[in-house]
């Protein structure tokens, strides 16, 4: 029998199933529940207790079938990506076809399949919805079809190879039991009770009717007819199981005891007509600056109560939707002293020891130079103290005293001079590895190498001798378990996908193992019982606390913004729905985040703080006006950071009200040499002549005046109005920006390759219309440019014919090809006609572009990459791989293309008696013109393409530019602003969207400490 419990929110029907559960001989009642807190709670209670999964196995095995192959989730897109490859080289996807190499797109498909398998629909049954889908256009039909097939042909080969998904696993289960109904068997159990679901598929439900005709089944599922808003997710469930469910009626306790103020937020949110209640102190909202004074307010006040002994550690919880969010808990606790139960848990990619063997099995397709930098890296890393006994710094030492052009030789003076025998073997290793191997061939390898290594009893050792911590060892042997087991099941997952014999080069073997490498978490510290319980909200099911914080209430975070699948939109997926295939949507995650909403106020008994932050990006999450709206005076606090020194509560915390206040003696008792540090940033802080890019000794300000120069290209100009810090450290100090780690070509490389083949096909083609009838022939004209250049580039050492290039090589060309289809549509819609390509100007002694400002004369420099002509109007374009800079910073950060402009009326339109109309930008990567200027009185020659025409001032007020003279004059006032702050000495760091990790300046940048006073102006992030 089928008994349906619904359970308010705020009420728990755990006592009641327990105590039923217990009644029950020992064996005979079982607890199914999602979730490892309710796991553990009904254990702890004597209650058996398992989740979905295990029911279904034990099903299974109830029923005969005592092995299943399951499949994970890779072998899984591996059986897809083969009938993908499949049904494409046979021309049976013409609609996808097109899609098959775009990145996430196997992903998609293979969660299609999910999603499809758990509506549990057969393939003719999608067949047949797809055919009786009215209104589909020609081009949607083909789609149809080919999700149709795609999915006949993988639960086909699912069958084939009698191997089963998490679905198939259900629908076998499904069908053992019917099987069993039918031969009038029984089952072990004589009651089973759910709780913590909220919702099942369609296996799961079947499942469950089936259950209900060999046993009792009790189900206890959070629903409220009255609030349909707030159980929006449970709906279609509810309904299920009332066509067969008895709705049970018995009052649940109310949980615990809440404070007014949570009781009606509780009982009322999404309620319809709810009369506002004042509002008590139980429930808070603050609004802090950002998300590190969120968590520092939070832990504040956490520590606060802790102090005075009001609540304990374990009576509080700090709630956020994605841990990965709020990934500085772990340390902030630390620094408050705040003992957390939060895993300090990390990804095995991220950990050292897979990062060494990521490295290693990289180099494998590099050479010369590369190859010997890629060893440097990794005898550099300090795990190989470790791992081959290896002194690092002499392998270092070894690195930077000679430029290696030839790794082996280089792991030969590295062998000389340590004298390491398992470098030896390394290296051994390493030239057995062979650039196209078996996934298993390559996994034996790398067990080979961690045998060798014996990195668990290495590390035992030193954490026995002291040497290392107890944190250091348990990093280290978690990952090298973590490694083993991932390089014993991944050959299976590709045997099962139909890969095992598949050759794959090394680097695509390195990204299938990163990737499912980044899926596991390490955990890497013990869990503290005592401490405060930090969790994500999706897992607060009947979850109680006297003190529950809720962080990160902001729009598109909580509740958390879904992107639409790209295959079946929500409106198609709606449609889909109505044809009997329930396919979740956007939408249904809305559904689900109310609900993890609804579980995190509910979980508080005495106290409830909700907090957000808002920026440019983001403003508060609708949540907390509708907490609002059900009170009449629950005011927003404004949490302001803490800045006296009588408020500190941690030793940071003191340490900068310390430095603020100049209290140097104080200081100097916390630790030597924080008083010099606590100084500077007391000076930093008041602005003070000498600190924090404020430079003010007159000899000082002439010399860096005489290393700026007269000349000037856009870029240092535009760095300067971006971040005078940034450019105080490029092109003063001359530090050269840090460069991206990257294993395929490099941005900056394939920039110069791109514009040399554009360079190159737009010479041939100067003056000529570009037609769609000379498509093909122009096609073959810019494949082979591109090739020619590409072993240009290599000849000359830009480029390393690796693994990762090849790759990247049909990426660039698929650009171009791109760039082409554009470039015929933009000639055949206007009359815009290449002129020159690469004009350069300002450098040498030709094409000079001087400027007087202020009485001072500056040179301009720069290469224009291609200037077109219509009749006498010219008009200038950048190439840009990736962005283009957006319309707003033209004038400000954007100074390229104002100069330009200037440089090519002055240099190429004043000698030919025309006149520049205005200038844009191509973007590659988008295959098409964006962020396109165009002066407001320009006359003829006017692009087929969108355009601006004016420039923003400083409160945002458009101001149009009217034509050359207005845009000299515009482009003049800048320049003598920009100059006058360098020469007065003003490289104060602006921390913008542009402050980036390859900053040359990250690292000694001290924007951080430059916190506004409260009600001050400067804001820093
Ligand atoms: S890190 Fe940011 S603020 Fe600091 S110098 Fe670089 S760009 Fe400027």
């Amino acid at each position: 029998m089928l008994h349906l419990l619904c359970v308010p929110a705020g009420c728990s029907a755990s006592d009641d199933f327990f105590a039923k559960a217990l009644q029950q001989e020992n064996g005979r009642s079982m607890l199914v529940t999602s979730s490892t807190v309710l796991v553990q709670k009904a254990r702890r209670q004597g209650v058996n207790a398992v989740n979905f999964d295990y029911l279904a196995n034990a099903v299974l095995r109830r029923c005969g079938r005592l092995h299943v192959r399951r499949i994970s989730r890779k072998a899984q897109e591996l059986i897809v990506g083969n009938i993908l490859q499949a049904l494409q080289e046979q021309g049976r996807l013409p609609y996808f076809e097109k899609l098959i190499a775009k990145k996430g797109f196997l992903r998609s498909v293979t969660s299609l399949m999910d999603q499809l398998g758990s509506c549990g629909v057969t393939p003719d049954e999608i067949a047949d919805a797809f055919a009786h889908w009215d209104g589909r256009s020609g081009s949607y039909r083909q789609k149809d079809r080919e999700s149709a097939e795609l999915y006949r042909e993988y639960i086909r080969y699912l069958i084939a190879h009698d191997v089963y998904d998490v679905a198939g696993m259900y629908r076998l289960a499904a069908e053992k039991l019917e099987t069993l109904i039918q031969a009038e068997g029984a089952l072990q159990w004589d009651t089973l009770f759910f709780m913590g679901f909220y919702q099942f598929d369609a296996w799961q439900l079947s499942i469950i009717r089936s259950l209900s005709r060999l046993c009792d089944v009790w189900i206890a599922l959070p629903y409220e007819a009255v609030r349909p808003e707030l159980y929006g997710a449970t709906e279609f469930t509810y309904g299920d199981l009332m066509r067969q469910a008895v709705l049970e009626q018995v009052t649940l306790p109310a949980g615990p005891q809440r404070k007014p103020s949570l009781q009606h937020l509780v009982s009322t949110l999404r309620a319809p007509e709810i009369k506002p209640v004042p509002a008590d102190s139980a429930i808070e909202i603050w609004q802090t600056e950002d998300r590190q004074e969120e968590m520092r307010a939070v832990l504040r006040d956490i520590k606060k109560l802790l102090h005075g002994q009001t609540v304990k550690a374990d009576e509080v919880a700090v709630v956020v939707r994605r841990m990965e969010d709020y990934s500085g808990l772990r340390a902030l606790c630390d620094e408050y002293g705040i003992p957390a139960q939060l895993r300090g848990s990390a990804t095995l990619a991220a950990n050292p020891v897979f990062r060494c063997i990521v490295t290693l099995l990289s180099s494998v397709s590099l050479h010369g130079r590369e190859q010997a930098d890629a060893w440097s890296d990794l005898l550099a890393q300090p795990l190989q103290r470790i791992a081959l006994g290896l002194p690092t710094q002499i392998a270092t030492e070894i690195a930077n005293a000679h430029y290696y052009t030839d790794c082996k030789t280089f792991v030969t003076e590295a062998l000389q001079k340590t004298g390491c025998t398992p470098l030896q073997d390394l290296w051994q290793t390493f030239t057995e590895l062979k650039p196209e191997a078996t996934v298993e061939e390559y996994c034996e390898k790398i067990l080979g190498i961690l045998s060798v290594a014996e990195l668990k009893v290495k590390a035992g050792q030193l954490y026995k001798e002291g040497q290392i911590t107890l944190t250091g060892f348990k990093n280290i042997a978690c990952a090298h378990d973590a490694l083993t087991l991932l390089l014993q099941s991944l050959p299976q997952d590709y045997l099962a996908g139909g890969c095992g014999n598949k050759k794959l080069s090394c680097a695509l073997f390195t990204e299938a193992l990163t990737e499912k490498a980044e899926g596991i978490s390490l955990n890497l510290q013990p869990e503290n019982q005592e401490g405060i319980t930090v969790l994500s909200a999706v897992n607060l099911e009947e979850a109680a606390f006297r003190q529950v914080y809720v962080l990160g209430l902001r729009e598109h975070e909580f509740p958390l913004f879904k992107h639409e699948n790209w295959l079946y939109s929500d409106r198609e997926r709606a449609d889909l729905t109505a044809l009997g295939i329930g396919l979740p949507s956007s939408a249904d995650g809305y559904r689900e985040d109310i609900r993890f909403f609804a579980n995190a106020c509910a979980a508080a008994s005495e106290r409830l703080v909700l907090t957000f932050f808002t920026d440019d990006e983001q403003g508060a999450s609708p949540y907390i006006a509708e907490v609002q709206s059900l009170f009449t005076d629950l005011k927003i606090q404004v949490k302001k950071p803490e800045r006296e020194i009588a408020d500190s509560l941690s030793i940071r915390e003191l340490e900068l009200a310390l430095a603020r206040e100049g209290q140097a003696d104080f200081l100097r008792q916390l630790a030597e040499g924080i008083t010099e540090a606590g100084g500077s940033d007391r000076k930093r802080l008041t602005n003070e002549t000498g600190w924090n890019g404020n430079l003010g000794d007159p000899e000082l300000l002439r010399q860096v005046e005489r290393q700026i120069g007269d000349r000037f290209s856009a870029s240092k100009l535009e760095t300067y109005r971006g971040c005078p810090f940034r450019f105080l450290v490029s092109y003063v100090w001359q530090q050269q920006p840090a460069e991206e780690v990257e294993e395929d070509m490099d941005p900056v490389r394939r920039g110069s390759l791109l514009h040399k083949v554009l360079e190159k096909f737009i010479s041939n083609h100067l003056g000529e219309p570009l037609q769609t009838s000379r498509q093909e022939e122009l096609q073959a004209e810019l494949d082979r440019l591109f090739s020619e250049t590409w072993h240009e580039f290599a000849e000359q050492g830009q480029l390393y014919a690796g693994d990762f290039w090849q790759h990247d090589k049909e990426q660039q060309r698929l650009l171009l090809q791109q760039w082409l289809h554009k470039e015929i549509a933009y000639s055949e819609a206007g009359s815009l006609r290449p002129a020159y390509t690469e004009m350069e100007f300002g450098r040498g002694s030709t094409n000079l572009m001087p400027l007087e400002i202020n009485g001072r004369r500056i040179f301009l420099n720069g290469k224009i990459d291609r200037i077109d002509r219509a009749g006498n109007s010219f008009y200038i374009t950048d190439y840009k791989s990736s962005q283009a800079p957006k319309k707003a910073d033209f004038l400000d950060t954007n100074l390229q293309l104002p100069l330009y402009i200037l440089a090519a009326d002055r240099l190429v339109a004043a000698k030919e008696g025309g006149t520049v109309t205005g200038g844009g930008y191509y973007v590659l990567k988008d295959g098409e013109r964006k962020e396109s200027f165009l002066f407001v009185n320009a006359q003829d020659g006017k692009p087929p393409w969108q355009t601006y025409s004016e420039m923003q001032d400083e409160d945002g007020n458009k101001i149009p530019v009217t034509d050359i003279t207005v845009l000299q004059e515009k482009t003049e006032q800048v320049l003598a602003d920009t100059l006058r702050c360098m020469g007065q000495g003003g490289f104060r760091p602006t921390h913008t969207d542009k402050c980036d990790a390859y900053c040359p300046a990250a690292k000694i940048c001290r924007y951080r400490i430059l916190q506004p006073d409260p009600g001050g102006e400067e804001r820093h992030e």
